[in-house]
């Protein structure tokens, strides 16, 4: 058999490409790869074969995890319940600080692979209890038909989606997704357009607008702001960027600034200092956000849930784990604020 026939495992015809002179062209992310017969995307998950564009990343996830909806970071969206968890190798980025390049930086070709169709991992996330299916540690954007498909069969099923993501999406592919996911965390890595370029080999903009489009199509939002040393604790850039969320309606959304742990291509710089993280902090709360957090520095309460009304403590968290939870019905027990998110 002629070897371009073979389907190979994973393999399936691409949505949003269009055939250009120059090549295939895919539509899905600002990147907009155009591929010559043979040729790998960007993103090391598609490629373009007998004048059409292929995904490689179709039902063979490299990683399956049952997590707790907490370690996306989801602390807004049912807290204490289980999400099944999955990538495939690929992402649209090349981030210096990736901390799963292992399986974000290479081909479905070069990693370990299940093979999981979307009805598959719907029943594997039922039978484990899992109220939802998270789209993660990869990009899932650049496992766009797969995700959309699998997220599809859960939502008809009754199980939430989540998308973990760098937002690095473009308008068509980002609406029809916004018809199956619930939920998202979205990486806003750093407000300074020439330091996002450099980190992490993509555009700021579409990710804002990404925030946007999901904003207005009531998917449930956080936000996650890494802080690296000598890269994103810039003060300044931290301020406009509480700025922007506070004035684009996003006072409600929790935002979490993170702690960097030496990673990939940045292993010389240090942890992020807890001062500048508390710093953060104050500038995000100063700026008129409600919810914010600062994750991955166990034991000092960073992401303990206080309501924005009345000042109590209403979530009690330690590590992933739920010691104490007060609201009732998307509610503060003593003053009847709203909390926002999904409970
Ligand atoms: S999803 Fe991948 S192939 Fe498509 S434009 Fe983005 S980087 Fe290129």
């Amino acid at each position: 058999m002629d070897d371009q026939n073979i389907q190979r495992p994973g393999e399936r015809e691409a949505s949003h490409y269009i055939v250009t002179p120059r090549g295939v062209k895919c539509l899905i992310c600002p990147n907009e790869c155009t591929l010559k017969e043979g040729e790998l995307s960007d993103c090391h998950n598609r490629i373009a074969r007998d004048g059409k564009l292929y995904t490689m990343a179709y039902g063979n996830p490299c990683a399956v995890h049952i997590d707790p909806v907490e370690k996306k970071p989801l602390l807004h969206f049912y807290p204490a319940s289980l999400s099944f968890s999955l990538a495939t190798a690929g992402c649209n980025f090349a981030c210096l600080n990736c901390q799963n390049w292992e399986i974000s930086q290479v081909s479905p070709t070069e990693t370990r692979n299940y093979m999981a169709s979307p009805e598959n991992v719907v029943n594997q996330a039922i039978n484990e209890n899992c109220k939802s299916i998270a789209y993660t540690y990869s990009e899932p954007i650049t496992f766009f038909e797969y995700m959309r498909d699998t997220a599809t069969a859960a939502k008809a099923r009754g199980v939430k989606n989540i998308m973990v993501s760098n937002g690095y999406i473009n308008e068509e592919p980002l609406l029809e997704l916004c018809r199956v996911i619930d939920a998202a965390n979205i990486d806003l890595k750093t407000f300074d357009p020439e330091t996002h370029l450099k980190l992490t080999a993509g555009n700021l903009k579409p990710i804002l607008e990404t925030l946007k489009t999901f904003r207005d199509k009531g998917v449930w939002v956080e936000i996650t702001n890494l802080i690296i040393p000598g890269w994103t604790d810039n003060f300044d850039h931290i301020t406009r960027m509480c700025d922007w969320l506070a004035k684009e309606g996003f006072s409600g959304n929790p935002l979490h600034f993170s702690r960097f742990h030496p990673q990939h291509k940045l292993t010389r710089l240090p942890p992020t200092p807890l001062q500048t993280l508390t710093k953060a902090k104050e500038i995000a709360i100063k700026a008129g956000l409600n919810y914010v957090y600062i994750g991955n520095i166990p034991g000092i309460g960073g992401e303990d849930t206080y309501c924005h009304a009345c000042k109590v403590l209403l979530v009690k968290r330690n590590g992933f784990e739920i010691e104490q939870n007060l609201i009732v019905n998307g509610r503060c027990p003593k003053c009847q604020a709203t909390i926002p998110g999904r409970w």
